[in-house]
């Protein structure tokens, strides 16, 4: 797969800070290696002796991760048998969860996800790999979620009595969403068990997850059958990520995406169709999204350095972008952007 620069880099260097720290534990420098090693410290050579001002991941810096890219229902997709699926059904590795991010903080232990996936079961086996949870703490420290579409609320069965039995898990959800979950089974379940409590969240409000990190929920034009939709502006002690899976199109939107893009370092965007022939014999204005060649195009007149910001997320199955080797995802690099890839890790 293709290596998506600093953030692939940020989480292999993650994971060798914790090596080199428990090695460390064993080693005994002499004196002249002690000097040696703090002048290349100050140079910033060793690449877990500073914090880089490009990945913004320190070894005590919040970081989000990405814990899937697909679209809702997944990728392979139930009951595709056309070729856009056939090597994940034979091939595990090349499978893709449902998109989410979670937010990690190192300092206190603290987990939060956006949505929950149908495939949660393993994204949380995968957040453990990254951050663990607190001893006595909540599995979880928080779900915000974005809208009642099946890939990002389903996974909230997994809480409920016949599988994880979980208690007062804090939802974070809009008045519609909160209401919907409420009043119908099997979600209400959740809440008359206590095993979820839901909070209310308002779009352009701030909401502090902690001394350090906080989130911004803003309204996107979706079909919203259920809840309203929302994506997220995730804010750190250095860098502010945009979380953005879902939207129907850019121009139906009161709001100009190269504004937030301009406010955030990373900004993770809709990019569940390449192209408008991507389903033959269905009707594409019945599930609008802004298709990826559409906004290459809008983006294009961006200055390189904001082009760099943009990662798409949230690919159908039949996305070519599923592909590193297609001649699609050669196209979104040379367009400066990125292709998001599962466990990425973004510093904030
Ligand atoms: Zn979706
Ligand atoms: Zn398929
Ligand atoms: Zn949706």
């Amino acid at each position: 797969m293709i290596n998506t620069a600093w953030t692939r880099r940020s989480f292999d260097s993650l994971q060798k800070r914790g090596q080199i720290v428990s090695e460390r534990q064993g080693i005994r420098f002499s004196l002249p290696v002690l000097f040696l090693f703090l002048a290349l410290s100050l140079l910033c050579l060793i690449p877990w002796a500073c914090v880089s001002a490009e990945d913004g991941v320190g070894e005590t810096n919040a970081f989000a991760v990405v814990l899937g890219i697909a679209q809702d229902g997944g990728f392979p997709q139930a009951g595709c048998q056309k070729p856009c699926c056939e090597s994940a059904w034979r091939n595990v590795d090349s499978r893709k969860q449902v998109a989410s991010l979670a937010i990690v903080d190192p300092i206190s232990n603290q987990r939060w996800i956006i949505d929950a996936t149908p495939s949660l079961p393993a994204q949380l086996h995968a957040l453990n790999q990254v951050g663990k949870p607190k001893a006595k703490g909540p599995l979880l420290d928080g779900i915000l979620l974005t809208h009642a579409h099946v890939g990002h609320y389903g996974g909230l069965l997994h809480l409920g009595r016949e599988v994880m039995g979980t208690n007062g898990i804090k939802v974070l959800a809009m008045p519609r969403m909160k209401v919907f979950l409420e009043t119908n089974g099997p979600w209400s379940q959740l809440v008359d068990l206590n095993q979820i409590e839901i909070e209310k969240i308002a779009a352009g409000q701030l909401l502090t997850l902690n001394e350090r990190l906080s989130v911004i929920p803003f309204l996107v034009p979706h079909r919203d059958e259920f809840s309203e939709t929302v994506g997220y502006q995730i804010n750190g002690p250095n860098r502010r990520i945009l979380y953005l899976p879902d939207i129907d199109k850019w121009e139906k939107w009161d709001v100009k995406i190269e504004d937030l893009i301009e406010g955030v370092d990373v900004a993770l965007l809709d990019g569940t169709f390449y192209a408008a022939d991507e389903l033959p014999g269905r009707d594409m204005s019945e599930i609008p999204h802004p298709f990826i060649v559409e906004s290459i195009s809008r983006f294009k007149s961006l200055p390189m350095a904001e082009r760099k910001k943009v990662q798409f997320i949230h690919f159908n199955h039949t996305n070519p972008l599923l592909n590193a080797e297609s001649s699609e995802s050669q196209a979104i690099l040379s367009a400066g952007h990125q292709i998001t890839q599962e466990m990425d890790v973004i510093g904030l």
